[in-house]
């Protein structure tokens, strides 16, 4: 039985989101719906979460002792990991000393914190099928372990990195000092470990939404959204659509393959899988234990958009992933490094039909800084595209 209590009394749910991003903020106002007490956690003062919690906090996540001080101060009931970059060992000992409950538990939001602890769960120890990869520390490795079976094209990533920071894709040996020197500038810490991946080519790639989250008996149980599609343009989204069609024997692969690796990770709440679609082939490519950047289409796709989707799950209530209309998201990026930026033209982008907007609010612009999303659901997926992109482009940000 899940008892919810009254925010700001002694009977309140809290529920700590570490990283208060645009996917957090609608984690957020998800449990805010439903009366939860919510303390918002990021690097900076003023992200997008913060703007909506009980309480918001700027510490480094990444500093064990910060980490620490603050759960044992704030004392939730549930810490949200929405972001990589956390002290994860501190959170395992915190979960372990049984302080609080990591959602959906430590041990995911460590293996899923670089690229390395995912990637050999998913291969080596649940065999599941995956792209050719290896790992290396220098640039003589890199250059081995191509010649010696990874071959041309690939993929060089650095361990800790996302939204395609510090990735590029190697066509001949010409390409290889490049690659190596851009992953150092892009990764997150300068530790200088990368993975090379033999390129997969794919013929489309989908986000497969999966949650756990318990039955009417208690026990735990796999629901599957839609399929996503997306394109990636230098590894960051810039569109996604749902449904994506499949084959159904791809689609039956593509869950088993999703199951597989959240039975492994555990816990309650809901899982991004991204995979790899050729034929009836399907690879592992990734997963987050939490909402997916892709999936904010599901905030007009679905009834319950994946934040609430991840809201139920982690409070143990239930969950439908059933669809609501085909739909499309197109991402609206800054354009401009400044802070305190304007967005002209909403009324026009609104004007598209069908369409919604979530700006979200980042105190400061980035020329490839996700600022903003335009979303659309319609009779079929690819007017919805379309009109999504048509609003995306109506959004024009600048200077103030
Ligand atoms: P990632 O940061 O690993 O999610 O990669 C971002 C995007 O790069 C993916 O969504 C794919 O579009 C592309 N990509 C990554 N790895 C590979 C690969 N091994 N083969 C082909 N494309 C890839």
């Amino acid at each position: 039985m899940t008892t919810l209590g009254t925010p700001l009394s002694p009977s309140a749910t809290k529920v700590m989101l570490l990283g208060s991003g645009e996917l957090g903020k609608e984690v957020l106002i998800a449990l805010q719906r439903l009366g939860v007490e919510t303390i918002a956690v990021d690097r900076y003062d003023h992200a997008p979460g913060q703007q909506v919690a009980h309480h918001a906090r700027t510490i480094a996540m990444s500093d064990p002792a910060q980490l620490k001080a603050l759960v044992e101060l704030e004392r939730p009931q549930l810490v949200v990991p929405e972001i990589e970059a956390i002290a994860t060992p501190m959170l395992e000992e915190l979960e372990a000393a049984g302080v609080v409950r990591v959602i959906p538990t430590a041990r995911a939001a460590r293996l899923t914190m670089d690229r390395e602890g995912i990637r050999r769960l998913a291969a080596e120890t649940l065999g599941l099928p995956t792209s050719p990869y290896r790992f290396c520390d220098s640039l003589a490795e890199l250059q081995a372990a191509i010649d010696a079976g990874i071959g041309y094209p690939c993929i060089v990533k650095p361990v800790m990195s996302s939204s395609g920071k510090g990735q590029s894709k190697i066509d001949g040996p010409a390409e290889v000092q490049k690659a190596w020197e851009v992953a150092m500038a892009g990764g997150r810490v300068s530790h200088g470990r990368v993975i090379v991946e033999g390129f997969v080519d794919f013929d489309y790639e989908i986000t497969l939404l999966t949650v756990r989250a318990p039955g009417e008996g208690g026990q735990v149980e796999t629901h599957f959204c839609d399929p996503i599609g997306h394109v990636q343009v230098g590894g960051d989204y810039v569109e996604s659509w749902q449904p994506h069609p499949m084959h159904p024997a791809a689609l039956d692969r593509a869950r088993q393959i999703a199951k597989s690796v959240t039975d492994d990770l555990g816990g309650q709440g809901l899982f991004g899988v991204e995979l790899f679609v050729k034929g009836e082939q399907v690879w592992f490519s990734e997963v987050s234990p939490r909402p997916h950047d892709t999936g904010l289409v599901t905030l007009v796709t679905q009834w319950q958009s994946e934040f609430e989707l991840h809201a139920r799950a982690i409070l143990g209530l239930p969950v439908s992933t059933a669809l609501r209309s085909p739909g499309a998201s197109a991402v609206i990026y800054g354009g401009v490094d400044a802070a305190g930026i304007v967005f002209d033209g909403v009324d026009e982008a609104l004007r598209v039909p069908n369409t919604e907007l979530r700006l979200f609010g980042k105190p400061e612009s980035f020329a490839r800084r996700r600022m903003g999303v335009a979303l659309a659901h319609d009779a079929d997926v690819e007017t919805a595209r379309q009109r999504a992109k048509q609003a995306a482009a109506r959004v024009r940000p600048r200077r103030a």
